[in-house]
Formats: C-alpha cells, structure tokens, sequence
C-alpha cells in the first residue's frame, strides 16, 4: 500500500460539515469561517515511548490523540470543529491503519469534527493533531480570568491514569478489578467539551488536566496574578482506588499524576447551583475543591488542616 492509497481508502471518507468548502485531496482544505465567531487552534504530538507504549493497541492510540486536543478546545469553552493529523508511521499496516482510523473517526463523529488533512510520512510513530473550534466573539474560559473569592472546580475524578501508569512500570500494585477501571481512564480519557460550553457564559478561568492539577492550577494563579487554597483529600478519585494505596502515593497521583484530562475551573460563588445544573446538562460531575484567594501560590491542605508541601520527591505532610 502507498501514501496515496492510504489517504484515499482510509482517510478521504464522507464526513458531513457543511462549512468545510475542500476536505481532503487537495494542497490544502478551505473552511468557511461563520459570522460572529472567534476561532480558537490548538496542537498536540504524541511520541511512542513518551506519551504511549509502542504496542499500544491502535483504537486506544486514535482516541487518544484525537481525545486531548479535544480536550484543549474544551478548557476554552469552545465548539470543537476540525483537525488536522500528521503522523509518522513505521509501515502502512491494513489491520493496524483500520482500526486506527475508524475509531478516530468514530470519535470524531461522537464530537462533530472533520478531519480535513494533515500529513503522513514514514517513521516511528509520531502523531500530532492541530485542532480548530469556534468561540462566540470575545469569549472564552481563558487561564488569566480568575478572580478573589472565586470557587475552584474540577471535572471527573483524577489520578486514575497515573495509577495505572505506575501500575505498568510496577512501582504501585493494584488489584485487578482497580487497575481495569484506572487504565480505562488512562487509554480513553473523555474530553468534556459539553461541560466547557456550558460553563462557558458565566465561569472565570478554566484549563484541561494534563500535567498533574497542582502544576495545572499553577497556571491559572500565575495568569491571574492570584493564589489559593486547594483541599486534597476533597479531590475527586475512584473510592477503590483511595482505598488501596497509602495515603502519600494517593496525593501523588492526582496532585501531579497527569494524563487526567479533566477540566479545573473556577467561578464566583454566587454561581455555585449553575455550576451543578450544568455539570448535571453535561452529564459530568464536578466537585468543588478549593478557593482563589490573594496570597502567593497554591497551598495545598489535608483534611486535617495540615499543609502538603510539594517536593521534587514527592509530597511531605506537615500535619
Ligand atoms: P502534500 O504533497 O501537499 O503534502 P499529500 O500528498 O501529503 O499533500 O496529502 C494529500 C492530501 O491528503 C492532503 O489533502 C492532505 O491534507 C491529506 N493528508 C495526508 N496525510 C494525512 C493524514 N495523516 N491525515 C489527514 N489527511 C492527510
Ligand atoms: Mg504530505
């Protein structure tokens, strides 16, 4: 098989958009921009041995490169609409290709998007996804919107990928029935673009949960110029979970586990029952877990008051 017939059989199939003008086949697509929109790009690779095992089964790869830059569009509230794919591929395998691209279209379809091009080219696996959406004019959940008094929200449970993840390198042992449920969030994480949407017209600042949630509020206060208080042991996780792990590698893996792929947001006060009525809508749970406030940083505390001081090792608990 070539380049060429890869493209024609697998990717140029119908994908019904009617504001993609040229799809794929040609130099380049042309969309056709709506009135009263902001558009909004983002892009994300992934690296075999970096973001994923080599022998990781092709529907779980498509998903999940599709998945986090869907996931992008929904931490800035917007509608996500079209994508570009550039992959790098050892060989052009049928069985492989097929079930890469049906369930990366499939996804693509559960979210309406349309892929309208990308690039291939033959190497070890490399994939990198540019993302368009569309945002009402001048409006978005950006990470510098955070106001004083604001409530911090989070979507979804965390730590459940870093757990698995941790569980494949044999550094944490989890039962069975634990680890099915954790690496299930870790191969399909589910964007929450109908949760950033909704909480679009009234929320403050928001950012998707790649790199860990203390890191990633990080950015939120650092943009706002603000700081807060986070309460971890209110962290949404699998009960299970928690309940098998020491309570130190808990705090690990979902104040700095990554790969969560959940929303952290933040909203004044006044809103709270708009939050859950959305939440509700989206069919996302949210759980409110902390405060914007005027000092410096992020402090994050247990429930016993204590502060948990973040190390390059790990995490100290100062009770
Ligand atoms: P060029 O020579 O300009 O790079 P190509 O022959 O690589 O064009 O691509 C032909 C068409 O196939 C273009 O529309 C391109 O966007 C599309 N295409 C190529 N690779 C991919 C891919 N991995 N995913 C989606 N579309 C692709
Ligand atoms: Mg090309």
């Amino acid at each position: 098989m070539t380049e060429f017939d890869f493209i024609r059989r697998y990717l140029q199939r119908q994908q019904p958009d009617r504001d993609v003008v040229l799809g794929i086949g040609d130099d380049a697509a042309i969309v056709r921009p709506r009135a009263g929109t902001d558009w909004c790009f983002s892009s994300d690779m992934l690296l075999a041995g970096r973001h994923f095992f080599a022998d990781v089964a092709p529907a779980d790869l498509a998903h999940k490169v599709l998945a986090v830059n869907l996931s992008d569009m929904a931490a800035m509230g917007a509608a996500p609409r079209w994508v570009l794919l550039s992959a790098a591929l050892p060989q052009l395998d049928e069985a492989w290709l097929q079930a890469f691209c049906d369930s990366l279209f499939a996804l693509a379809a559960q979210f309406g998007v349309t892929l309208i091009g990308g690039d291939t080219t033959r190497g070890d696996y490399v994939f990198s996804v540019t993302i368009a959406g569309e945002l009402p004019q001048g409006m978005a959940l950006r990470r510098d919107a955070a106001q004083l008094g604001d409530d911090i929200w989070v979507s979804g449970r965390l730590g459940l990928a870093a757990a698995a993840l941790n569980r494949h390198w044999q550094t944490v042992q989890l039962p069975q029935e634990v680890f099915a449920q954790c690496e299930r969030a870790r191969l399909r994480p589910q964007p929450r673009v109908a949760l950033g949407r909704a909480l679009l017209p009234f929320a403050h600042a928001a950012q998707d949960v790649s790199d860990g949630l203390a890191q990633d509020i990080g950015h939120i206060l650092k943009a706002s110029g603000v700081g807060a208080e986070l309460w971890v042991d209110a962290l949404p996780s699998l009960p299970d979970l928690r309940a098998c792990l020491p309570l130190e590698r808990w705090r690990e893996f979902v104040l700095a586990g990554g790969d969560d792929y959940e929303l952290v947001f933040t909203a004044a006060p006044a809103d709270r029952a708009r939050v859950l009525a959305v939440a509700e809508q989206s069919a996302t749970a949210v759980t409110r877990v902390g405060r914007i406030n005027n000092t410096s940083g992020l402090r994050m505390v247990a429930a016993d008051g204590g502060e948990i001081i973040l190390t390059s090792l790990g995490f100290d608990h100062f009770g």
